[in-house]
């Protein structure tokens, strides 16, 4: 890691854009150590062997959402995020990680998601719609350990939608987590291992296309599945990009609901996965909605404070930079759409502390109200 370290500080303008939007060193007031500069001389210290790898250098590390509003901020090109994850890994191969990351990653592996859920409860949401769900078919519905558990709504909105428009959709016998936490963690062989069963359920599908309304789960399938050198010849789309494919090709006039709407993207989604229309359009799609554009958009949409386990590391400051997220809403808006089911989470609970007169609903939620209205 020293190489790359040491060509960041070289490279580095000391310009300090990447501290100024830092959603994290934002609610730490810009105290240095907090933001991605200074997580960059940390891992320089700790290279050159200034600094003793402590677990207090990782919970720096682990302090961090991932967001990469860092990286598209530095003049100098500089792939911040990329190096902080780096580091992450660095620090778990020698058993430095944060108490409540290791924690999460046991659950995974014990129980198969990071809440420690019983598995049978993975399919609560089926009770939500009107037949049992197809188990073969040529695209798989992945749903992912938060919406299953935490969104059972979304789970049944995408599995009608799907169904409603006609796609020979299926769903994952005994689906459980797609590894991605355990790869933010830094734990690549158990991430590897969690890929492959993964990998390995859709395959029993039948299907050749994964559809999921997850954005890590997407990475996990589209992006760190190279990293850990498994080529699974699958498609992997996330569903507002499968269905904006499929759906705006041919509308179907029966999308109807009266409300103003604004749409955050996930960091996810957007700056990571650079996934910007498809949303937009499907949302504006609907007969009766007004589009408010949400202030700090696209590109430099702020963080909801949920990714990259910071939720789990520090859940005062995550759900207040949640909070503050919500002052980028426009006035008179009604519902809150996004595409992440972290973010929906997150933005719900700063809808509650807020007590703001707002709903927060995932694109499949919008949709289907749409549909069924
Ligand atoms: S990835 Fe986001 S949270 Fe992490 S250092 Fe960069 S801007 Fe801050
Ligand atoms: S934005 Fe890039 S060049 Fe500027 S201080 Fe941060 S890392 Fe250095």
């Amino acid at each position: 890691m020293l190489g790359s370290v040491k060509r960041y500080l070289e490279y580095c303008k000391r310009c300090g854009f990447c501290i100024v939007k830092c959603p994290v060193s934002q609610v730490f007031d810009g105290l240095e150590t907090f933001s991605p500069r200074g997580r960059v001389l940390l891992l320089y210290g700790m290279s050159m062997g200034e600094l003793k790898a402590t677990i207090s250098i990782a919970e720096k590390l682990f302090s961090c959402t991932l967001c990469g509003y860092c990286t598209i901020k530095c003049p100098a090109g500089l792939e911040l995020e990329e190096l902080f994850s780096s580091g992450r890994r660095t620090l778990n191969n020698i058993g430095l990680v944060p108490g409540e990351i290791a924690e999460i990653s046991r659950r995974i592996l014990e129980s198969g998601n990071p809440y420690n859920a019983p598995l049978e409860e993975r399919e609560f949401w089926t009770n939500y719609i009107e037949e049992a769900p197809r188990r073969r078919g040529s695209v798989a519905l992945w749903l992912g350990c938060t919406t299953a558990y935490r969104r059972m709504d979304t789970c049944a909105a995408a599995y009608s939608l799907l169904k409603t428009l006609g796609v020979d959709v299926a769903i994952v016998e005994d689906e459980r987590c797609c590894g991605a936490p355990l790869y933010y963690a830094g734990y690549l062989k158990e991430f590897k291992d969690f890929l492959k069963q993964a990998i390995m359920r859709v395959m029993n599908t039948g299907a050749d296309t994964i559809v999921t309304p997850c954005p890590s789960c997407m990475r996990a399938f589209k992006e760190y599945s190279a990293k850990v050198g498994l080529n699974h010849g699958l498609k992997v789309y996330h569903l507002v990009e499968y269905l904006g494919k499929l759906y705006l090709v041919k509308p179907i006039p029966r999308f109807e609901l009266e409300a103003r709407v604004t749409y955050h993207d996930p960091c996810e989604l957007g700056r990571h996965l650079g996934i910007y229309d498809e949303p937009r359009k499907l949302i504006e799609s609907v007969r009766g909605v007004r589009f408010i554009e949400m202030n700090a958009s696209r590109e430099l949409a702020n963080c909801c404070g949920g990714g990259g386990l910071y939720l789990a590391v520090d859940p005062d400051n995550s759900i207040k930079i949640a909070v503050r997220r919500l002052e980028d809403v426009p006035p008179n808006v009604e519902v809150l759409a996004t595409a992440c089911p972290s973010c929906e989470v997150m933005l719900s609970i700063a809808v509650e502390r807020l007590e703001a007169d707002i709903e927060v609903l995932d694109i499949a939620d919008l949709l289907w109200r749409a549909l069924s209205k």
